[in-house]
């Protein structure tokens, strides 16, 4: 068997590399609880409080580096392996829907079938646009918090902890970028022992289109205050070349990415993963008119949730879509592991 390696390995690989994508795969399944991010400006890996099974205990565990997806090789792949490319849209009604709404109407249906009893994602508060890892457990709730978040300050996956640990959740849907995709499948695929019940209770990853996240503080702190806008002004952020603002006075604000350039998050430059290679169901914008989702179901899972959905009568789909911008954008970013 690998020798185990403890949090101190974690340092040096991926932290002092300045290649943590903020996840939170180790912060949540770290069993003595002693991983944890700083909600500061600029914050690009955890902190450990000093206290290490393994480090401190001589006991053997291995969790956070094993739960790490910058401790392997990142896949160089653009559209990567799939079953089915969509374009789909919401039934019903998602009134904050970032795209075509159907991440939320997959998760719904889900939830009101029974097939999941938990999502893990990411969620703000809509005034001052402040991110947080929560954990959903209702049908009704999916759809408040619907809408795309270009803002990290807090590790995405913490949640799966209060999900599997506190809440004893056995059939969770984990909802986030690539890199979050990428922890979830290390957990799912590890032969690790405590990171086992991680893997087996987590049923279905749907994973978003990414080119990047932003530090909130840098961003909206900075960035944004000195372009005079509040983050109780901002009602939408979408990110397409630009960051384009919708104001809750129905104007429009656009900056360019070389003026937001600075908020981008250290571990995002050195991320290859566009389309979400590792998720079950990988869901975007582009490739699709506005309007609507573009789904790449990539798995038998993914596919029983799709039509799960359909059948639910939420969701709504047809077969055409445009991959040639998807893999051009993908092939960009792949750029970054050269
Ligand atoms: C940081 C970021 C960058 C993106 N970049 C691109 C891009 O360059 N090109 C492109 O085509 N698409 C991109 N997307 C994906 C796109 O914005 C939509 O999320 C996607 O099209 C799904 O739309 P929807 O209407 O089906 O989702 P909705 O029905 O609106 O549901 C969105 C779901 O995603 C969850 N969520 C939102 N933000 C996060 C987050 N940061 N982490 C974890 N979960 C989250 C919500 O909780 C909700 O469950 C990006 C998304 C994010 C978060
Ligand atoms: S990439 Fe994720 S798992 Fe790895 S150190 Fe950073 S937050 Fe932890
Ligand atoms: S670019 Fe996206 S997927 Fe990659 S590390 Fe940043 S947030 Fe994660």
């Amino acid at each position: 068997m690998a020798e185990k390696k403890s949090y101190k390995d974690l340092n040096t690989a991926v932290w002092e590399a300045g290649t943590c994508s903020g996840c939170g795969a180790c912060v949540a399944v770290c069993p003595a609880d002693a991983l944890y991010f700083i909600d500061e400006p600029g914050i690009s890996h955890p902190t450990s409080s000093g206290y290490c099974k393994m480090a401190t205990d001589l006991v053997p565990c291995g969790a956070c580096y094993d739960a790490c997806p910058r401790t392997r090789e990142q896949k160089r792949e653009t559209l990567g392996s799939y079953h089915r490319l969509l374009r789909a849209q919401s039934i019903v009604t998602v009134p904050h829907q970032q795209s075509g709404g159907a991440v939320t109407a997959i998760l719904t249906a889900a939830m009101q079938e029974g097939l999941i009893d938990g999502v893990v994602t990411l969620t703000e508060d809509r005034w001052t646009h402040r991110p947080r890892s929560i954990l959903i457990t209702s049908g009704g709730e999916l759809v408040e918090h619907a809408g795309s978040r270009y803002n990290w300050s807090v590790p995405v996956l913490r949640s799966l902890k209060t999900a599997i640990v506190d809440k004893k959740l056995t059939h969770i849907a984990i909802v986030g970028t690539p890199c979050v995709v990428q922890g979830a499948r290390a957990m799912k695929d590890s032969k690790n022992d405590l990171l086992i019940p991680f893997g087996r209770s987590i049923r279905l990853i749907i994973g978003l289109f990414c080119t990047e996240s932003f530090d909130y503080h840098v961003l909206m702190e900075d960035i944004l205050k000195r372009s005079g806008l509040a983050p109780q002004q901002i009602e939408k952020m979408d990110v397409k070349g630009k960051l384009d603002l919708t104001l809750t006075d129905g104007t429009t604000s656009t900056l360019s990415l070389d003026e937001v350039a600075k908020a981008v998050r250290q571990g995002c430059h050195t991320c290859g993963d566009f389309s979400a290679l590792d998720a079950d169901i990988a869901a975007g914008s582009v490739g699709t008119p506005a309007g609507y989702t573009t789904l790449i179901v990539r798995t038998t899972d993914g596919d029983g949730f799709v039509d799960n959905a359909v059948k639910a009568g939420v969701l709504s789909v047809t077969t055409e879509v445009e991959t040639g911008i998807i893999e051009k954008l993908a092939a960009a970013k792949q750029k970054r592991l050269d």
